[in-house]
């Protein structure tokens, strides 16, 4: 058995989780279903990040302490990744007492390239980032529209310059997609490398220092090791999905880090653009957050999923919006998919079915399906089934089965609805379900090519109802 061990960044707990967090993990869960419909032995890992600054101060403000704050914070994520059907294998904390001493003895491990000296520069706190100068545009974080604050520590370095050489030689290979991605990070390792400060003394929500309790394990640190501590013996990774505002730690610090203590690499990270909501950058300071859940409330899991997960996965930015679910869901989920079911049952109630051979079903272009899903163009694929969908629906109407009763064009379009909804399964599990439990075949990637057993079936309900947007 294969395996494919796929991770989403964890998403630091100082904020509730928005749209843009979702995007991530509806991607990562589309991904991991597919693997697993393969047969692949799949470890999904999500979860959240509980330390640094950020979140003590957020803790104080909400008149709470470090750990009850993260609590109740982490728990929201999860019940949102639960709700839009994330079915992630782990679900890890930062403050999980086992990730804990992970950091500690992985700290240890490598402690001959650490040495103690005097940090002095920025820090974007928003980031919970060392920069300098050249990260900033007009002397602000891009990310956050904020000046970093200059500080001064007495901290531990980790010796990152040494590690150059070994990280432009990764860069070769395609360690780093989307490729369009690689040369801005090879350019600025080709300027050269200085170590990394990793232990931080003014605040002490973190992992204690082995050794020197009075520092801090910096957050990233600590953070991107969770990818280690929840591996579960699946180690290397598959694929890191990350966003763009994460891609030197990924790219850079993490690479170095597992040389540093002799672990094997991932085989990719893929760094993909960022979410916006009505063409606005979604974040708490604009005040225009919005809700996963809420939105699924309102639209449906299924009809939000397929909307995300249309969208070009290419690392350019993407853009969602309750115009863009609600078209998705009433021309192609109502129009096309649900349709094509409708009519389709109702004609087999009425006149029956008989088994034949699919000659509709040569039109699937299976290959090229599976290869986008491995490649994690999840857009792609889903534009080569509705094209299919298409098709099916121009069958029925060229053959008129209601007119002729040919109960053997019946049998072929729902053998098709069979292999449409296999592949469908990973972008909307809770649909796909209802019509595979209807159709009676079970979800799996080799029914495709097994005829289907069915003799009689019943009209389906109606399974995405067109939702009138002038109410939205
Ligand atoms: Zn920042």
């Amino acid at each position: 058995m294969k395996k494919f061990y796929i991770t989403t960044a964890i998403d630091y707990v100082n904020a509730e989780p928005h749209i843009g967090h979702a995007y991530q993990k509806i991607v990562a869960d589309a991904i991991s279903r597919w693997h697993s419909l393969k047969g692949d032995k799949v470890w999904f890992l999500t979860g959240t990040d509980e330390h640094g600054q950020k979140i003590a101060k957020s803790a104080k403000q909400a008149n709470l302490s470090e750990k009850a704050f993260v609590d109740k914070m982490s728990k929201k994520f999860k019940q949102a990744w639960d709700f839009l059907e994330i079915r992630y294998s782990k679900f890890i904390r930062t403050t999980d007492r086992e990730h804990i001493r992970f950091v500690q003895d992985f700290i240890k491990k490598i402690r001959k390239e650490i040495y103690k000296g005097t940090y002095e520069g920025l820090y974007c706190e928003g980031c919970e980032a060392f920069v300098t100068e050249k990260d900033l545009v007009n002397g602000e974080c891009p990310y956050h529209r904020k000046k970093p604050e200059k500080i001064k520590e007495e901290c531990y370095f980790f010796k990152l310059s040494k590690y150059q050489s070994q990280l432009l030689k990764l860069y070769e290979t395609d360690f780093i997609l989307p490729k369009e991605k690689r040369n801005e990070i090879k350019n600025r390792v080709k300027e050269g490398l200085k170590d990394l400060c990793i232990t931080r003394t003014n605040f002490s929500w973190g992992v204690p220092f082995p050794g020197d309790e009075g520092h801090i394990v910096y957050v990233w640190f600590d953070a991107l090791l969770n990818y280690l501590s929840g591996a579960n013996g699946n180690w290397p990774a598959d694929i890191h999905l990350l966003g763009k505002d994460n891609a030197w730690f990924h790219a850079v610090i993490w690479p170095a880090m597992l040389l540093s203590a002799g672990y094997e690499l991932p085989k990719h990270i893929f760094i993909h653009g960022f979410l916006s909501y009505q063409g606005q950058k979604i974040s708490k300071s604009l005040g225009n957050c919005i809700y996963p859940l809420e939105l699924a409330k309102r639209y449906g899991v299924d009809s939000v999923r397929f909307a995300i997960l249309r969208i070009p996965f290419n690392g350019d930015d993407g853009d969602i919006s309750p115009e863009v679910i609600i078209e998705r869901n009433n021309n192609e989920l109502a129009n096309k998919l649900g349709n094509l079911i409708s009519r389709t049952t109702t004609l087999i109630e009425k006149y029956g079915l008989e088994k034949t051979p699919n000659i509709l079903l040569k039109k699937l272009p299976l290959k090229q399906i599976q290869s986008h899903l491995d490649n994690y163009e999840t857009d792609k694929a889903l534009e080569k089934i509705f094209i299919f969908i298409d098709i099916c629906n121009e069958f029925i109407q060229s053959k008129k089965p209601w007119e002729t009763r040919d109960t053997k064009v019946l049998y072929q379009l729902a053998d098709s609805i069979k292999a449409i909804t296999i592949l469908l399964s990973p972008f909307i599990p809770e649909t796909t379900e209802k019509i595979a439990k209807h159709f009676q075949f079970p979800i799996k990637l080799d029914e495709i090519n097994k005829p289907l057993k069915l003799t009689k079936l019943k009209k389906s309900e109606i399974l995405f109802k067109k939702i009138d947007g002038t109410k939205a």
